[in-house]
């Protein structure tokens, strides 16, 4: 038995599939004269074989999807694209993989220069087809990620997040990666999906082969391989056992959210790709509380435009019907990169040009982010959040910046919300300690108790080997939230919560005594959190967060949390 972090509760059973990295390298080499039919027949037989595949998959499919199969073949077939690669072969006497490269790239140029927005954001279908015909080309041996077998095992060293999009999730029993914390994005992705997940296995991608049968305990981080058929009955017992719990959740599908003495909260859910949002309306969520933009942003080859910005926020507002939809803005930098926007190193990134600040330094890219938001607000009810607000000075910029935008819309004469609400993420204890003062100048908080917690204890959130001191049962966390919940409501606006802890069963009581009034979590928590709510008294719920607040360590709080839980 193999021994990990899990990150995701469930037993899973399959078989593997390993996702290797493979590094490419695409060699320039000058030919000779006769070898120039070879490699234009090289060009065409990768060029004929994407062609083909693309039409295999635009017969499963339909909607937005085939629309981007259909344009795909059309630049498959872009005669000033063809010609471009074929003279880089017949005229500089490259090599074919090169040719791909130059032909392909000056095409990319073109089109990112253009001043049409939807013919600008082709350029990253371009770069996406010229990966899979140079895949074909050099003979990887690429995994369809969108077409997995029933039961699949995924044995990676993390998935990043344009894999996460094209997952074929319905098909994946469990995931296996080498790195990533509880926190990362493939955790978060696998807990919002329910599929079992475990961390922290090293050499993972050489230790499986594909195609070995697995299982795992994603609450114990337990990996069988090759599991005897005792181990095998005793986790498909288990599994029955959080079926059952999981049925038993369902009636509350039709519930309310709010404690025995009748205090509402709010339930929400914190989403990162389009595909979140239907998860979260079969949980049943009252509205979004936290959409993480970025994952637009790292699962693109170029930098998003305004309309393909749009066409998702849009969707997701129209999905949502007229439920609130709140739309951080890009919070890039710490430990999220983005390949096409090249930053400097930093000594200490968490600490460094990250999220508002990033985008306050860049007005193009912000701009274009808060005009794509503005009018999609007015197809729903969306918000807009900043992230990583330190000082009132970052909130009076960002507002200033959103004005503009108002304005330039108006003069076009574009709709959007008038009276779209503004609001800001509390995860730096700078902000926390103003919040009176921040609250004044706009509509929402939303407590960041990810960040919050490791700017508070100064431990780094992903770190491993100082993981104990990162907890959010420090008093000092816990006094920061009750500033923020305080500030908020000194000024009549509400205070939200979307960092981890809101979902977390132990911590709902004292947030429910402190006054929070939403909690925004991964939709597969949902369920478990309402119940959790509904049984509370919000009377109970305020004594005992007046006892916690008068206590010093960390470990008193979660035994006088445990207690709590029992009675
Ligand atoms: C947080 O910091 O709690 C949060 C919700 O933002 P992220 O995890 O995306 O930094
Ligand atoms: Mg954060």
């Amino acid at each position: 038995m193999l021994k990990g972090k899990g990150v995701s509760r469930g037993i899973g059973l399959g078989n593997v599939v390993v996702l290797k990295k493979v590094e490419r390298k695409i060699e320039k080499k000058t030919i000779e004269n006769e070898q120039v039919e070879h490699e234009l027949e090289r060009l065409h037989k990768a060029l004929n074989e994407v062609i083909n595949e693309t039409e295999i998959q635009l017969k499963n499919i339909s909607g937005t999807e085939s629309d981007i199969m259909q344009a795909y073949l059309m630049i498959l077939q872009d005669p000033s694209l063809i010609s471009e690669t074929e003279n880089a072969i017949k005229n500089d006497k490259y090599n074919a993989e090169y040719a791909v490269e130059v032909g392909f790239n000056s095409v990319v140029q073109i089109f990112q220069n253009m001043d049409d927005e939807y013919m600008a954001s082709r350029a990253g279908d371009i770069l996406d087809i010229k990966n899979r015909v140079l895949g074909k080309m050099l003979n990887e041996k690429t995994i369809d990620l969108s077409n997995l077998k029933p039961n699949t095992i995924i044995v990676a060293t993390e998935l990043t997040t344009s894999e996460t999009a094209k997952l074929d999730l319905k098909n994946i029993s469990g995931i296996i990666t080498e790195i990533g914390g509880e926190n990362s994005h493939t955790s978060i992705m696998a807990r919002t999906h329910a599929i079992p997940a475990i961390t922290g296995i090293e050499n993972a991608t050489s230790i499986f082969k594909n195609n070995d049968n697995v299982a795992i305990d994603g609450t114990l981080g337990e990996i069988y391989v090759n599991p005897t058929e005792e181990e095998k009955q005793k986790l498909l017992t288990l599994q029955k056992q959080l079926e059952e719990e999981k049925l038993e959740l369902e009636k509350y599908k039709n519930e309310e959210t709010k404690t025995i003495d009748g205090t509402k909260v709010k339930l929400y859910a914190n989403i990162g790709i389009l595909k979140d949002v239907e998860v979260a309306i079969k949980n049943t969520a009252e509205g979004i509380g936290l959409f993480r933009s970025e994952f637009l942003y790292m699962d693109s080859d170029t930098m998003p435009t305004e309309k393909s910005q749009f066409e998702v926020y849009k969707n997701v507002a129209e999905m949502m019907q007229d439920k609130e939809v709140i739309i951080r803005t890009l919070d890039i930098g710490g430990d999220k990169e983005l390949k096409y926007l090249k930053l400097e190193k930093e000594a200490n990134p968490f600490l460094g040009f990250r999220a508002i600040r990033l985008s306050l330094d860049n007005l193009p890219l912000f701009k274009t982010q808060l005009r794509a938001i503005l009018r999609a607000s007015a197809f729903g009810k969306i918000e807009i959040m900043f992230p990583m607000i330190s000082s009132i000075d970052e909130l009076r910029q960002a507002k200033k910046v959103l004005e503009e935008c108002k304005k330039e819309l108006d003069d076009e004469n574009i709709e959007y919300d008038k009276n779209i609400k503004v609001g800001i993420m509390i995860e730096i204890p700078s902000a926390a300690l103003i919040a009176d003062k921040l609250a004044k100048e706009c509509d929402f908080f939303s407590i960041g108790t990810n960040d919050l917690i490791q700017y508070t204890v100064a431990v780094e959130r992903g770190n491993e080997r100082i993981s104990k001191l990162y907890t959010k049962f420090h008093p000092s966390v816990i006094k920061l939230i009750k500033m923020a919940i305080d500030g908020a409501h000194s000024a009549n606006i509400i205070c939200g919560m979307c960092g981890e802890a809101a979902g977390d069963k132990l911590y709902i009581p004292l947030l429910i005594g402190l006054g929070l009034d939403e909690f925004s979590m991964n939709s597969n928590s949902l369920l478990n959190a309402r119940k959790r709510i509904n049984n509370l008294d919000k009377a109970e719920c305020v004594k005992l967060s007046e006892e916690i607040l008068q206590m010093s360590s960390a470990e008193e709080v979660e035994e006088r949390l445990k207690e709590f839980k029992e009675n």
